[in-house]
């Protein structure tokens, strides 16, 4: 199964990527991850990167497109992969599809979470998300147990630096101005799979999973 996850900044495509990532047995690629833990580490990509994530910016295409490609060559992307955020761009989908055909592949779908704008902008504002483990919370909706620390983890749970509502506004800008597009482009091709993220998760992993289920027969 080679996949990609479309939709906007807050649509839910951590939350679904974790449990397709586990029912297919593919890895689980996001490029918001690989950044992060690299501004986290103080690499030297990362700190090429962060001033981009700070704003809500998009990295540019060409470094992104390296970071994927090495990733895609590494040995457990072999049997399939689930790209989350990425790509962002037409010109990331079209390195993407020259990438494949190069070895003879093609993706096999692109699962499309839509959102409507207000929504995600409650959602992300609101967001909380546990600095080691990675789980999510929200303000309001999905509070820890105990303020500040994961229920999982027990690690610290915190307000990600891009999460706050001027940075939340300018990524669903780009989101519209960049990355909607994508829709029409895998639209086109055929691969496209659109599915209501504003359902319950479980209602719109079922979904996921049936779709893709119907792909493989
Ligand atoms: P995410 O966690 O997917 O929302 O990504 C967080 C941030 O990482 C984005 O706001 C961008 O700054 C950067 N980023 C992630 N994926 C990409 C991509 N495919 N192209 C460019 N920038 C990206």
């Amino acid at each position: 199964m080679k996949l990609v996850l479309l939709g906007p900044p807050g649509a839910g495509k951590g939350t679904q990527a974790t449990g397709i990532a586990e029912k297919y047995a593919i890895p689980h690629i996001s490029t918001g991850d690989i950044f992060r833990y690299n501004i986290k580490n103080e690499t030297e990509l990362g700190r090429e990167v962060k001033s981009y994530l700070d704003q809500g910016a998009l990295v540019p295409d060409t470094l992104t497109v390296r970071i994927v490609k090495d990733r895609l060559n590494q040995a457990d992307c072999a049997n399939g992969f689930l790209l989350d955020g990425f790509p962002r761009t037409i010109a990331q989908a079209e390195a993407l599809d020259e990438s494949l055909s190069e070895q003879n592949e093609t993706l096999d779908a692109v699962i499309n979470i839509d959102v409507q704008k207000e929504v995600l902008i409650t959602r992300l504002s609101g967001r909380r998300v546990c600095k080691d483990c990675g789980e999510t919370y929200h303000a309001v909706n999905k509070p820890p147990k105990q303020e500040g620390v994961c229920d999982v983890c027990g690690g610290p749970v915190i307000h990600r630096a891009d999460d706050t509502e001027d940075t939340v506004r300018n990524r669903i800008s780009v989101y519209e101005e960049q990355t909607a597009p994508l829709i029409a482009y895998y639209e086109q091709k055929g691969l496209l799979f659109t599915v209501d993220g504003t359902e319950p998760v479980h209602v719109v992993q079922e979904k996921i999973f049936s779709a893709l289920d119907k792909d493989a027969d």
